[in-house]
């Protein structure tokens, strides 16, 4: 934090771009030259939160998004432009805050939050900033969050409305402590079916303006920069903004009791080694006993479709994915149309027969973080050697 001891130095403006932020006691630009800030989501805040992180100078900024641009995000999205329709948001938006900063390097990663994205590429930041449209994909980041221990900045927009919240696991309520049963019921429709219904269920589209979109984005990238500089943040209240009465209140959310979200995983062991491409499950069930003793196993989260079977044709394909990244389709037989029966498991207990697979190849992304138990203790495996190529820059 500041103290009147420091000094404050002053750059030449006609040679540098920072030199505005040289003023400010406490900023700190060789801080924001070092941080990491991970921006989930590219669309209306997204936008302008890269934008803001591009013009501050943060040093690495991770874009994650699934989408492709369509000609009504231009209303709202200072990073893109009309020649940019079908291309992915994450690729637009990268070249725009290059373009913007070349002094900012950046990483693109499309994909769906909720279930393709190793957890520990959310530990290996600095801030984590949601730019979301939908509960689903902010319970998803809530719980990541909390799992590794990461504050994570919310926004959320509205027609003239907006809401700006910072959540850090075990300071006041985090995101799922303010869900309403209602919110359940919204993001229950989409698990109500084992596997994924069509993909256009969570496209509840809300209302959204370019200005409510730059406000709200401009105080999240505000408390990510007082994050990156270890400031103080008030987390688990949010700041209201009601843009037709210019109402600005705050309130205070309360910590459920209960809340599904308050788990951490602990403790998180780093291999250093260990990559998603290159570490075969016999491999990290070895090291898994060498640890916690020969009954040791792999436990997964949601469960692994190993193979579907068609009692029709008799036939046995194998999948290796990961049902909650199966659409209903994928169990059709490709033969009869029949909808076929899944062999699935969450648990590797060392006598399968695809232990030789690389875990890629068991749906396991990058710098995942793999749970492994005896009946007394749990060890949580990050595979860190992912780090240095899925977490590089440029
Ligand atoms: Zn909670
Ligand atoms: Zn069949």
């Amino acid at each position: 934090m500041y103290t009147m001891e420091e000094t404050i130095v002053i750059t030449d403006p006609d040679k540098d771009r920072y030199h505005t932020f040289g003023y400010i006691s406490w900023w700190k630009q060789d801080v924001v030259r070092n941080a990491t800030v991970m921006v989930v989501g590219a669309g209306a805040l997204g936008n302008e939160v890269l934008k803001n992180l591009a013009l501050m100078g943060i040093g690495n900024i991770l874009i994650a998004d699934f989408d492709t641009i369509e000609d009504s995000n231009l209303s709202r999205s200072v990073l893109f432009r009309a020649s940019d329709n079908g291309r992915r948001k994450v690729d637009a938006a990268a070249e725009a805050v290059k373009e913007l900063n070349p002094d900012v390097n950046v990483k693109t990663w499309h994909g769906d939050i909720n279930f393709e994205m190793g957890l520990g590429a959310f530990r290996h930041v600095d801030a984590i900033v949601g730019c979301l449209d939908n509960r689903e994909a902010r319970l998803s980041i809530n719980r990541f969050s909390w799992a590794i221990d990461r504050p994570w900045v919310d926004g959320a927009i509205q027609e003239l409305m907006g809401i700006v919240r910072v959540f850090w696991p075990g300071r006041g309520a985090c995101y799922e402590c303010t869900l309403t049963d209602l919110d359940y019921q919204i993001i229950g429709l989409r698990y109500s079916c084992p596997l994924l219904a069509r993909q256009d269920v969570l496209q509840g589209k809300v209302p959204t303006t370019p200005t409510s979109a730059s406000i709200v984005a401009a105080f999240q990238t505000q408390e990510a920069l007082k994050l990156i500089h270890g400031m103080e943040v008030q987390p688990g209240k949010a700041m209201m903004i009601n843009g037709l009465t210019n109402d600005v209140y705050r309130t205070e959310y309360p910590v459920k009791e209960f809340c599904m979200s308050h788990s951490r995983l602990e403790p998180i062991v780093e291999l250093e080694g260990a990559t998603a491409v290159s570490t075969t499950v016999h491999d990290l069930l070895t090291i898994a006993r060498e640890r916690l003793g020969d009954e040791a196993v792999l436990e997964f989260d949601g469960e692994l479709v190993i193979s579907m079977s068609c009692p029709d044709c008799e036939t046995v394909t194998p999948v290796f994915k990961r049902m909650a990244r199966l659409y209903e389709a994928a169990a059709a037989c490709p033969q009869c149309g029949r909808k076929r029966d899944m062999q699935m498991t969450h648990r590797i207990m060392g006598d399968e027969d695809f232990l030789e697979r690389p875990l890629a190849e068991l749906d396991i992304p990058p710098l995942s973080i793999i749970r492994a138990r005896n009946n007394e203790e749990k060890v949580y495996f990050e595979l860190t050697g992912d780090k240095e190529t899925f977490l590089t820059f440029s």
